[in-house]
Protein backbone atom coordinates (compact mmCIF):
# COMPACT_ATOMS: atom_id res chain seq x y z
CA UNK A 1 0.00 0.00 0.00
CA UNK A 2 1.13 3.28 -1.13
CA UNK A 3 2.05 6.00 2.11
CA UNK A 4 2.29 9.71 2.03
CA UNK A 5 6.01 10.89 1.51
CA UNK A 6 6.92 13.71 0.89
CA UNK A 7 9.57 14.21 -2.01
CA UNK A 8 10.14 18.13 -0.65
CA UNK A 9 9.67 19.47 -3.81
CA UNK A 10 8.87 22.87 -2.23
CA UNK A 11 5.10 23.57 -4.88
CA UNK A 12 3.47 23.55 -2.25
CA UNK A 13 5.35 26.15 -0.77
CA UNK A 14 4.89 28.48 -3.99
CA UNK A 15 1.11 27.45 -4.41
CA UNK A 16 -1.05 30.11 -2.39
CA UNK A 17 -0.79 32.58 0.46
CA UNK A 18 -0.65 30.80 3.54
CA UNK A 19 -3.79 29.32 5.90
CA UNK A 20 -2.61 30.42 9.24
CA UNK A 21 -5.02 29.78 12.65
CA UNK A 22 -4.97 32.86 14.98
CA UNK A 23 -2.59 31.60 17.83
CA UNK A 24 -0.39 30.60 14.87
CA UNK A 25 -0.02 34.12 13.57
CA UNK A 26 2.07 35.39 17.28
CA UNK A 27 4.40 31.79 16.08
CA UNK A 28 4.76 32.89 12.56
CA UNK A 29 5.94 36.46 14.16
CA UNK A 30 7.88 35.08 16.22
CA UNK A 31 9.90 32.85 13.72
CA UNK A 32 10.17 35.39 11.91
CA UNK A 33 11.71 38.13 13.74
CA UNK A 34 14.15 35.29 14.57
CA UNK A 35 15.06 34.76 11.13
CA UNK A 36 15.60 38.58 10.65
CA UNK A 37 12.31 37.73 7.95
CA UNK A 38 9.84 40.52 6.59
CA UNK A 39 6.63 38.64 6.47
CA UNK A 40 2.93 39.94 5.64
CA UNK A 41 0.16 38.36 6.83
CA UNK A 42 -3.49 39.31 6.59
CA UNK A 43 -6.86 38.60 8.32
CA UNK A 44 -8.62 36.19 6.33
CA UNK A 45 -12.50 35.42 7.76
CA UNK A 46 -13.81 37.87 10.56
CA UNK A 47 -17.10 38.16 12.84
CA UNK A 48 -18.32 41.03 14.21
CA UNK A 49 -18.64 41.68 17.71
CA UNK A 50 -21.09 44.76 18.44
CA UNK A 51 -20.03 44.90 22.17
CA UNK A 52 -16.59 45.53 21.48
CA UNK A 53 -16.80 47.24 17.85
CA UNK A 54 -14.17 44.82 16.56
CA UNK A 55 -14.10 42.31 13.85
CA UNK A 56 -12.69 39.13 15.49
CA UNK A 57 -10.45 37.54 12.61
CA UNK A 58 -10.71 33.87 12.75
CA UNK A 59 -8.31 32.54 10.13
CA UNK A 60 -5.18 34.83 8.81
CA UNK A 61 -3.19 34.32 5.56
CA UNK A 62 0.82 34.58 5.08
CA UNK A 63 1.31 36.06 1.88
CA UNK A 64 4.04 34.74 -0.65
CA UNK A 65 6.66 36.97 -0.82
CA UNK A 66 7.90 39.01 -3.94
CA UNK A 67 9.37 35.83 -5.84
CA UNK A 68 6.44 34.01 -5.52
CA UNK A 69 7.02 31.73 -2.08
CA UNK A 70 6.34 31.52 1.25
CA UNK A 71 9.08 33.63 2.89
CA UNK A 72 9.88 30.96 4.85
CA UNK A 73 10.99 28.25 2.02
CA UNK A 74 14.51 28.72 1.55
CA UNK A 75 16.23 28.49 -1.99
CA UNK A 76 16.93 24.20 -1.77
CA UNK A 77 13.32 24.47 -0.97
CA UNK A 78 13.69 23.78 3.22
CA UNK A 79 11.74 25.06 5.54
CA UNK A 80 12.64 26.99 7.88
CA UNK A 81 9.87 26.38 10.24
CA UNK A 82 10.15 22.43 10.06
CA UNK A 83 10.36 21.22 13.26
CA UNK A 84 9.91 23.64 15.31
CA UNK A 85 6.93 25.75 14.14
CA UNK A 86 5.51 24.80 11.04
CA UNK A 87 1.86 26.00 10.36
CA UNK A 88 -1.16 23.24 10.75
CA UNK A 89 -1.93 23.59 7.09
CA UNK A 90 1.78 23.00 5.85
CA UNK A 91 2.05 19.92 8.26
CA UNK A 92 -1.69 19.00 7.29
CA UNK A 93 -0.28 19.32 3.09
CA UNK A 94 -1.56 17.29 0.37
CA UNK A 95 -4.72 17.01 3.00
CA UNK A 96 -6.09 20.38 3.27
CA UNK A 97 -9.64 22.24 3.80
CA UNK A 98 -10.53 22.63 0.74
CA UNK A 99 -13.55 24.83 1.76
CA UNK A 100 -14.30 25.92 5.70
CA UNK A 101 -18.07 27.33 6.51
CA UNK A 102 -18.95 29.60 9.64
CA UNK A 103 -22.67 29.85 10.73
CA UNK A 104 -23.07 32.40 13.04
CA UNK A 105 -26.47 31.58 14.46
CA UNK A 106 -28.34 34.61 16.27
CA UNK A 107 -31.16 32.90 17.59
CA UNK A 108 -29.31 30.86 19.65
CA UNK A 109 -26.29 32.38 19.93
CA UNK A 110 -24.12 29.99 18.63
CA UNK A 111 -21.25 29.77 16.11
CA UNK A 112 -19.87 26.51 14.28
CA UNK A 113 -18.07 26.01 11.31
CA UNK A 114 -17.78 22.78 9.05
CA UNK A 115 -14.41 21.90 6.74
CA UNK A 116 -14.31 20.48 3.58
CA UNK A 117 -11.14 18.05 3.29
CA UNK A 118 -9.41 16.74 0.31
CA UNK A 119 -6.42 16.23 -1.27
CA UNK A 120 -4.34 18.54 -3.06
CA UNK A 121 -3.41 17.54 -6.72
CA UNK A 122 -0.87 20.64 -7.11
CA UNK A 123 1.54 17.76 -4.72
CA UNK A 124 4.25 15.99 -6.96
CA UNK A 125 3.55 13.30 -4.53
CA UNK A 126 -0.17 13.14 -5.10
CA UNK A 127 0.86 13.54 -9.01
CA UNK A 128 3.19 11.10 -9.79
CA UNK A 129 1.15 8.13 -7.65
CA UNK A 130 -2.81 9.64 -8.50
CA UNK A 131 -3.76 5.98 -9.01
CA UNK A 132 -2.28 3.95 -5.93
CA UNK A 133 -3.41 6.57 -3.84
CA UNK A 134 -6.57 6.65 -5.08
CA UNK A 135 -7.23 2.91 -4.81
CA UNK A 136 -5.53 3.03 -1.29
CA UNK A 137 -7.83 5.85 -0.02
CA UNK A 138 -10.82 3.87 -1.25
CA UNK A 139 -9.42 0.14 0.47
CA UNK A 140 -8.02 1.75 3.46
CA UNK A 141 -8.90 5.02 3.89
CA UNK A 142 -7.29 8.70 4.19
CA UNK A 143 -5.94 7.66 7.65
CA UNK A 144 -3.42 4.91 5.98
CA UNK A 145 -2.14 7.16 3.03
CA UNK A 146 -1.64 10.07 5.30
CA UNK A 147 -1.03 9.16 8.24
CA UNK A 148 0.88 12.56 9.67
CA UNK A 149 -1.26 14.78 7.77
CA UNK A 150 -3.97 13.57 8.60
CA UNK A 151 -3.12 13.51 12.43
CA UNK A 152 -2.34 17.27 11.77
CA UNK A 153 -5.71 17.88 10.03
CA UNK A 154 -7.52 16.60 13.36
CA UNK A 155 -5.17 18.97 15.48
CA UNK A 156 -6.24 22.07 13.42
CA UNK A 157 -9.48 21.14 13.76
CA UNK A 158 -9.73 20.56 17.12
CA UNK A 159 -8.19 24.17 17.29
CA UNK A 160 -11.32 25.64 14.91
CA UNK A 161 -13.65 23.66 17.06
CA UNK A 162 -12.16 25.52 20.46
CA UNK A 163 -12.39 28.76 18.83
CA UNK A 164 -16.25 27.99 17.74
CA UNK A 165 -16.50 26.67 21.40
CA UNK A 166 -15.13 29.48 23.04
CA UNK A 167 -16.64 32.62 21.25
CA UNK A 168 -20.26 30.40 21.70
CA UNK A 169 -19.85 30.52 25.17
CA UNK A 170 -18.59 33.98 26.26
CA UNK A 171 -21.66 34.55 23.40
CA UNK A 172 -24.02 33.01 25.64
CA UNK A 173 -22.00 34.71 28.55
CA UNK A 174 -23.36 37.93 27.29
CA UNK A 175 -19.58 38.95 26.69
CA UNK A 176 -20.03 38.94 22.76
CA UNK A 177 -23.11 39.76 20.45
CA UNK A 178 -21.75 38.34 17.11
CA UNK A 179 -22.91 39.26 13.72
CA UNK A 180 -21.32 37.26 10.12
CA UNK A 181 -19.88 39.89 8.27
CA UNK A 182 -20.05 39.59 4.53
CA UNK A 183 -18.74 42.76 3.47
CA UNK A 184 -15.19 44.86 4.63
CA UNK A 185 -16.83 46.67 7.36
CA UNK A 186 -14.49 49.79 8.89
CA UNK A 187 -13.42 48.92 12.46
CA UNK A 188 -10.40 47.63 13.90
CA UNK A 189 -9.54 43.77 13.54
CA UNK A 190 -8.56 42.04 16.51
CA UNK A 191 -6.72 38.40 16.48
CA UNK A 192 -9.35 35.64 17.92
CA UNK A 193 -6.39 34.24 20.42
CA UNK A 194 -5.97 37.79 21.80
CA UNK A 195 -9.41 38.65 22.43
CA UNK A 196 -10.90 34.64 23.49
CA UNK A 197 -8.08 34.97 26.20
CA UNK A 198 -8.61 38.72 26.99
CA UNK A 199 -12.83 37.79 27.66
CA UNK A 200 -11.73 34.66 29.20
CA UNK A 201 -10.12 36.65 32.24
CA UNK A 202 -13.37 38.84 32.42
CA UNK A 203 -15.94 35.49 32.73
CA UNK A 204 -13.56 34.59 35.31
CA UNK A 205 -13.81 37.24 37.75
CA UNK A 206 -17.40 37.32 37.10
CA UNK A 207 -17.69 33.54 38.16
CA UNK A 208 -15.84 34.46 41.18
S1 LIG B 1 5.98 27.46 6.33
FE1 LIG B 1 7.37 25.98 5.45
S2 LIG B 1 6.08 24.32 4.65
FE2 LIG B 1 4.77 26.10 5.01
S3 LIG B 1 4.68 27.13 3.04
FE3 LIG B 1 6.34 28.06 4.22
S4 LIG B 1 8.19 26.98 3.65
FE4 LIG B 1 6.44 25.76 2.98
S1 LIG C 1 4.08 19.54 -3.15
FE1 LIG C 1 3.86 17.56 -2.05
S2 LIG C 1 5.82 16.52 -2.41
FE2 LIG C 1 6.16 18.69 -2.90
S3 LIG C 1 6.92 19.61 -0.98
FE3 LIG C 1 4.69 19.88 -1.00
S4 LIG C 1 3.89 18.12 0.12
FE4 LIG C 1 6.00 17.61 -0.47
Amino acid sequence: MVVFKCMGCGVCCRLSPITLLPHEVYIVKREARRLGLEVSIKPGYKVYDALSRRLIVLSYHLELDSSGKCPFLTSNNKCLLHGRAKPSTCKSFPYVPKEIHYYVDRSTRTIIHRSVYGISTACLFVKKFSKQIEEAVKAYGIKKVFPLEYSSALEAENWRYWYMRMLTILWRSGLVDLYSVDDEVEVEPVNAYEFILSRIIILRSLLR
